[in-house]
């Protein structure tokens, strides 16, 4: 137990740091990855993880907490490159990543020409490397317990992983995004899935675990573990607030986006945050567009 490491490694997105987090968890026998970044990062991931004295052949665990493209999208690069590695998934996801054309659509709707930019090469991954993950599931891991959580609001297909030996809680991103030495926390709400009450249901299960630590996909480790997601849930139901009424008046998918970015800049700026340190984690296009699909479709006005 005295050698259990979890470090976080900095995929460097598009050169920017402090955008998407990778873990590497490792007991000296075997190393496993919690989250895998997008294929655009893929080769800084591995310099990473060897840099970090882990050989490639001791990875045997790509766990992802849900399949968006910057959470998951090398895994099917990364298993051609990984000999010995098994990835895991929601059972809502696994699909999707054995034949990733759906996914690829899907993203390519929100990026359009930004994809191959962005994300790189989606590449299948094979079935018989995939291991479906169902909710209470323990993942025996480099040297402890992973204990997968169902938690749907922001995807259909989205665990937290609770390491039941450290308290760390691998939030994805259910748990929003902050960024290092703030406390300000936005919350990512992408179409097509987003589920406001879904979601708080999720905060509640994450409220009732032992977590001594979160840690952020997007960015980084906290310890005021109450405190954030309270803040969190809060920012969600006013922002979804604030979305309705405006779409409830009619305005434009433009005009809701400038809407929700001016509300929330200024939020920012009264707690001296910089605004566009979060927008590549949770930019307020897909925050705003995931809020009028979701209104839209529960205010029957699709
Ligand atoms: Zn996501």
């Amino acid at each position: 137990m005295t050698n259990l490491r979890t470090e976080l490694i900095d995929l460097n997105f598009l050169g920017y740091p402090l955008a998407i987090a990778a873990y590497l968890l490792d007991d000296g026998h075997e190393a496993a990855l919690v989250e895998v970044g997008p294929t655009s990062t893929a080769e800084t991931l591995l310099q990473e993880v060897q840099a970090r004295g882990v050989p490639l052949q001791r990875v045997r665990h790509l766990i992802v907490t849900h399949i968006h493209l910057d959470h998951a999208g090398a895994l099917g690069w990364l298993l051609q490159r990984l000999p010995n590695a098994t990835a895991y998934v929601h059972p809502v996801g696994a699909p999707h990543l054995v034949d990733p054309s759906r996914l690829i659509a899907s993203a390519s709707r929100l990026y359009g020409e930004m994809m191959e930019r962005l994300w790189g090469e989606v590449v299948p991954v094979p079935q018989e490397r995939l291991q479906i993950v169902r909710d209470g599931d323990r993942l025996t891991v480099a040297g402890r317990t992973l204990l997968a959580i169902d938690t749907p609001g922001h995807a259909r297909h989205h665990h937290v992983y609770l390491d039941e030996a450290t308290g760390i809680l691998f939030a994805g991103d259910i748990a929003g995004v902050r960024m290092p030495g703030t406390t300000y926390v936005r919350p990512p709400t992408p179409p097509p899935e987003l589920d406001v009450e879904a979601w708080q249901q999720s905060l509640a299960k994450l409220r009732s675990l032992p977590i001594r630590q979160l840690a952020l996909t997007h960015f980084g480790l906290y310890e005021d573990v109450a405190r954030h997601l309270d803040e969190l849930e809060t920012r969600l139901l006013d922002w979804a607030q604030f979305t309705r009424a405006l779409i409830e008046q009619g305005v434009s998918d433009a005009e809701l986006i400038q809407q929700l970015r001016d509300y929330g800049n200024e939020e920012m700026r009264t707690q001296n945050v910089n605004p566009s340190s979060y927008d590549l984690g949770a930019g307020y296009e897909l925050i705003a567009l995931g809020y009028a699909r979701y209104w839209r479709k529960k205010l029957g006005l699709a």
